[in-house]
């Protein structure tokens, strides 16, 4: 039998091996390790500082007081409480669509979606850098797997045109409109052409964009116009919306098969009711005026340290290669009170390890200007 011990001891050696962190405590802008010590936190997805938000506590205890803790059952077993309608219908009227289904996680949802409207004899075409649940939701459909280069529509094009689609197949594009970890934006207007040209339908993951982006807030799609062109938009409240609980905004039809299909949805317990209400409140706080104020002060702080190009937002990469160096860098940055975590294989290719820097409206613009002159003092 293969030994747990050598397989911890390879990660040892490579400079890949991770360990939990006790926090007793954590906000969009700070972090308190266990022994008291407060750190700058440069490594949150709460980008809007919502999290600790107290509208949003006020509604998740409301919600705990009225329908209790757990939810008791999946929501088609006994019924399906009201919040969670209510949360969806919100969320589509955001997003543009016929409908929406909630999901416990992000990751339940990408892998019910993927796994519901895709099975053998299917085609699905992944960027080489989609997230994990998006990779994992591939696999488990059993549809064959195809991924092209990050952003590369050439690429695409080419596995668009060997990929026949017939009245009785699907053929899925995914990608993410805000890339986790490089914090760079994918081509949406053009691979939503693209799709159309071939009859495909695409998944986008707005995972890094919900809340960010369009004048409501509701992500990429919107900002570039597209919420009637794109068949399965995918996304979390566990980022910006300062909650948790994945979604799919879609067609009243593609969620009607979802509730019968998805089994991350069918066979899981529902949500506690007061992620839901959270998630509610989020929403209606994302889509008004201080929604707007908190994009705009998060724009700020990325003016502030990102490098001048267009496309630079809240996710800033700062590249360095070597996993071994990239937590000493980020050893050296929490010595000096920062927290900015280095970001290593797997979540990453093997040598291209990184700082990921990530900025929120809680930060102050005091805290980017500190954080600029560490980076400095460590040689990043
Ligand atoms: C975080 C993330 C998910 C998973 O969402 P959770 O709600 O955390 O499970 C899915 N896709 C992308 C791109 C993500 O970054």
């Amino acid at each position: 039998m293969r030994s747990p011990a050598d397989e911890l001891a390879e990660r040892s050696a490579a400079a890949l091996h991770r360990q939990l962190r006790t926090l007793s405590a954590a906000s969009g802008a700070s972090l308190t390790l266990a022994n008291g010590d407060v750190l700058q936190n440069f490594g949150s997805n709460d980008y809007l500082g919502l999290a600790s938000h107290p509208a949003l506590k006020k509604a998740a205890i409301n919600a705990a007081t009225r329908y209790g803790t757990g939810s008791r059952s999946s929501r088609l077993v006994t019924g399906s409480l009201d919040i969670y309608q209510r949360l969806e219908s919100r969320l589509a009227r955001l997003k543009r669509t016929d409908a929406a289904l909630t999901f416990s996680t992000g990751y339940a949802a990408a892998v019910g979606t993927l796994t519901a409207l895709l099975r053998k004899g299917d085609t699905v075409i992944l960027d080489k850098l989609c997230h994990a649940s998006l990779i994992d939701g591939a696999r488990l459909s059993g549809a064959k797997i195809r991924v092209f280069p990050h952003n590369s529509l050439t690429k695409l094009r080419k596995i668009l045109e060997q990929t026949p689609t017939t009245w009785h197949t699907r053929t899925i594009i995914v990608t993410e409109s805000v890339f986790s970890m490089d914090g760079d934006f994918a081509p949406l207007r053009e691979i939503v052409d693209l799709k159309d040209e071939f009859g495909a339908w695409l998944l986008v993951d707005e995972a890094h964009a919900f809340g960010l982006f369009g004048d409501h807030g509701s992500g990429r799609a919107e900002q570039l116009g597209l919420h009637h062109a794109i068949e399965l938009q995918m996304g979390t409240f566990s980022k910006a919306a300062g909650s948790a609980g994945g979604y799919l905004a879609a067609s009243g039809e593609i969620i009607e098969l979802l509730v019968n299909s998805a089994r991350s949805f069918i066979y899981s317990t529902a949500p506690p009711p007061a992620q839901a209400a959270a998630s509610l409140t989020a929403i209606d706080l994302i889509d008004s005026a201080e929604g707007r104020a908190r994009r705009e002060t998060l724009s700020t702080h990325i003016a502030a340290i990102a490098p001048k190009t267009s496309d630079a937002c809240h996710i800033i990469p700062y590249p360095i290669g070597d996993a071994e160096r990239a937590v000493a860098v980020s050893a050296q940055l929490m010595e000096r009170g920062f927290f900015v975590p280095a970001i290593r294989y797997p979540t990453v290719p093997r040598d291209s390890a990184r700082l990921r820097i990530s900025l929120t409206a809680d930060h102050s613009s005091h805290d980017i200007e500190q954080l600029r002159n560490a980076l400095e003092s460590v040689g990043a």
